[in-house]
């Protein structure tokens, strides 16, 4: 349920309308909008909340019965883009932000020669896996709590946020500890255990899209970690299973106009892991800044063919260069500077 309040409505209309939502035994989350306050609520534990009782109440203009299953994601809810600021850049905002690196942290060498070589072609977020899903448990596993201490290091030489994969309840504060962004990768999209951990948590969270995921059960998963107070949640689609085997997953770009519409979350695309084929990145990713997303995440490796993952669909630096310059071109049609980079004169 969605209580609007009258554009005039006074801090006090607004907590006497929440303190009745609590007395009822659900939660308020009050939200500032352009024009007029939304309060939110949700909660399965109190009693029907007779809408009538609150209609009546000074100031309150409406109360909306929300359709959707999913609630403090939604457009309904907040009206506004989620922007989201991490290190000084921000996701969700007019800019588009690049994060790349490698699937894998590897060593030192590589990650800090990833690292410096994608800031300078205008990523400003690093991205790098210390702790890796793999599909065989033969595959390499990542380098666990070395890993993130090298990816901190990254950080302190180039001044990047970094995003890293959290796989367990059982380490999210040792990756909350050193990483500024917590990725949820496709494969626990729906562990609901690890999504109340994180959304107890103050990092920002990229949700990636399960592998055969709805948009409605990747929203419900963002409600989770909403619903545990966090409200920093970025959706990253990175691909579906469907019955072509073309490419490693299909890409939904489909998927970009129709989130917007529904959340006010920020959305991120993966070229990457959509694909599988550094090939495709490049064109895909300027598809999906054309199909409005805000931002990209891409894999790029100094040594492709040693990459301990993911190397068939890592670009090496130069080419991510090209692709930076790109998609630039794009999003200044959309009149979306890239973060981080002086705007560009078309
Ligand atoms: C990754 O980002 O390296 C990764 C494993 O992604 P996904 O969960 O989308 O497969
Ligand atoms: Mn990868």
């Amino acid at each position: 349920m969605l209580i609007v309040m009258d554009a005039h409505a006074t801090a006090a209309d607004i907590e006497a309308v929440c303190a009745v939502v609590r007395e009822l035994g659900y939660e308020a989350h009050p939200m500032p909008g352009p024009t007029r306050t939304a309060i939110g609520i949700t909660g399965n534990r109190g009693a029907i909340i007779e809408a009538a009782r609150i209609r009546l109440m000074p100031a309150v203009r409406d109360v909306i019965r929300v359709t959707a299953p999913y609630k403090l994601v939604s457009r309904e809810f907040r009206e506004m883009n989620t922007v989201i600021e991490i290190g000084g850049v921000t996701i969700g905002g007019p800019e588009v932000v690049v994060m790349a690196g490698p699937c894998s942290v590897e060593s030192r060498e590589q990650l800090f020669a990833t690292a410096d070589a994608v800031q300078q072609a205008g990523a400003t977020i690093l991205r790098g896996g210390a702790f890796k899903p793999r599909t065989s448990p033969y595959s390499f596993q990542g380098l666990g709590e070395e890993g993130l201490k090298i990816l901190a290091e990254a950080r302190e030489r180039t001044g990047m946020p970094v995003v890293t994969e959290v796989m367990d309840t059982e380490t999210v504060d040792l990756v909350a500890d050193y990483a500024d962004i917590l990725q949820i990768g496709a494969r626990n999209m729906q562990n609901f255990a690890l999504l109340k951990k994180v959304g107890r948590t103050r990092r920002p969270i990229m949700l990636k899209r399960g592998l055969s995921a709805t948009l409605k059960d990747w929203l419900m998963s963002a409600e989770y970690i909403m619903a545990e107070g966090n409200p920093a949640v970025i959706l990253c689609e990175r691909g579906i299973r469907t019955f072509d085997d073309h490419s490693r997953f299909t890409f939904d770009l489909n998927a970009v106009p129709v989130l917007r519409e529904l959340t006010h979350l920020p959305i991120i695309v993966d070229p990457s892991h959509a694909t599988g084929r550094w090939q495709s990145v490049t064109p895909m990713a300027r598809a999906g800044i054309a199909a409005g997303a805000d931002g990209l995440i891409v894999e790029v490796h100094p040594n492709p063919a040693f990459a301990v993952s993911d190397g068939e669909q890592s670009l090496l630096p130069e080419r991510f260069v090209e692709l930076v310059q790109q998609v630039e071109r794009i999003a200044a049609a959309l009149d979306r500077p890239i973060a981080g980079r002086a705007s560009l004169a078309l």
